[in-house]
């Protein structure tokens, strides 16, 4: 379930992890915008080949994690088949048209198992519970919080809700604002999930940055906004692209021109 992000080919560093490039630092922003899954939230292995297959067992399915690249690609495919279809809009349906692409993906078996163990996929990743906070997030969230600047989050939300995961993880003091799409209707990169959170928070876009894992939704979905934005590679897999980019967020502070 890791396809709601833009992943690239692996390509050769250009720079060392920690290494400010040259885009770096940016102006300090009155906001720091976050991005929720990949960028503060890590899902539980239930999400990567290991638990796809522990899950197909309980079902008679035996998946093959040999095949968790392809199931992937499959998966990135078949959500951006979805979205020519569907356009910026929020959509459930994404869970399901994930969890099958990958079972497939990872051999699949019969149609009544695949359903079934794709319902159990769904089914875990709309609970907290199955999902945890990287361990650069609360230092980085205290950091910011120090240097006084505000902080919000943005994030097509699928399954799990941002008022749940706020709450879960009591972010609720770091946070000044929060916004899904399941309030707005529409994902990003749509104009809408930024103008929505900005109008709330009361600031142009140029006086936030926008800090988050996916090169099209949160880096040029922000750009395309008028809002600067800083991509988190934490695999270190786009080490190829031209933007604004740290592996974690320990390094965010000084992205950000602050000296903590
Ligand atoms: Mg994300």
């Amino acid at each position: 379930m890791s396809a709601s992000g833009s992943r690239g080919p692996e390509s050769p560093p250009v720079s060392r992890p920690g290494e400010q490039g040259p885009l770096l630092p940016l102006a300090t922003p009155q906001v720091v915008v976050f991005d929720l899954d990949y960028t503060l939230l890590r899902p539980s292995d239930l999400f990567e080949a290991p638990g796809y297959v522990r899950t197909g067992e309980r079902f008679g399915l035996a998946l093959d994690a040999a095949c968790w690249p392809q199931a992937e690609r499959a998966a990135f495919e078949a959500v951006a088949a979805r979205r020519e279809e569907t356009g910026l809009v929020h959509d459930d349906h994404l869970l399901e048209v994930i969890a099958r692409a990958i079972i497939d993906g990872l051999g699949g078996g019969p149609r009544g198992a695949v359903e079934l163990t794709a319902r159990a996929v769904i089914s875990a990743w709309s609970s907290a519970e199955n999902f945890g906070l990287y361990d650069d997030v609360l230092p980085c969230l205290e950091a910011i919080n120090a240097a006084g600047l505000r902080m919000a989050l943005l994030s097509n939300a699928l399954g799990h809700g941002v008022e749940e995961i706020v709450a879960h993880f009591a972010l609720d003091d770091y946070m000044a604002a929060a916004v899904s799409s399941l309030e707005t209707g529409a994902v990003k990169p749509a104009p809408r999930m930024f103008s929505t959170l900005f109008g709330l928070l009361g600031v142009a876009p140029e006086e936030a940055v926008m800090v988050g894992d996916s090169l099209e939704e949160d880096v040029d979905g922000a750009v395309a906004c008028g809002c600067p934005a800083i991509l988190l590679d934490r695999s270190g897999r786009r080490r190829d692209v031209v933007v604004p980019r740290i592996e974690t967020l320990a390094e965010l502070p000084a992205a950000l021109g602050l000296h903590v």
